[in-house]
């Protein structure tokens, strides 16, 4: 009885081994598909998302700097690429040289 409780809960074991690299590549193309923000997308806008950080309203965020991107900014998820997710707008991508005002510094 024991043998056979070891070999199930090695060939469990086995099984999300396995099946761990097919998740991660599950994950990347749930990613990869994500749908780009809208720079009218009301959070975006009430933001002041812009999928460019130089085109960014200086007079509306004096704080706001051309080195300040969603690609490193602390919100952002995922490996670096044009397009990521951010914990901010869910189900969406924003551009990797974007910018608003939830912005924060990746320590
Ligand atoms: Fe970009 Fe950060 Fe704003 Fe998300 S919170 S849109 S990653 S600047």
């Amino acid at each position: 009885m024991e043998n056979l409780s070891r070999r199930k809960l090695i060939r469990n074991l086995c099984i999300t081994v396995a099946a761990l690299p097919v998740l991660a590549q599950m994950q990347m193309a749930v990613a990869a598909d994500l749908p780009q923000l809208d720079e009218n997308d009301p959070t975006g806008k009430a933001l002041g998302y812009k999928h460019d950080t130089t085109k960014v309203d200086a007079a509306k965020y004096p704080k706001h700097t051309a080195e300040q991107m969603c690609k490193n900014c602390k919100l952002v998820q995922g490996e670096p690429k044009d397009w990521m997710p951010c914990q901010l707008f869910p189900g969406k991508a924003v551009n990797a040289k974007g910018w608003c005002a939830g912005y924060v510094v990746k320590a």
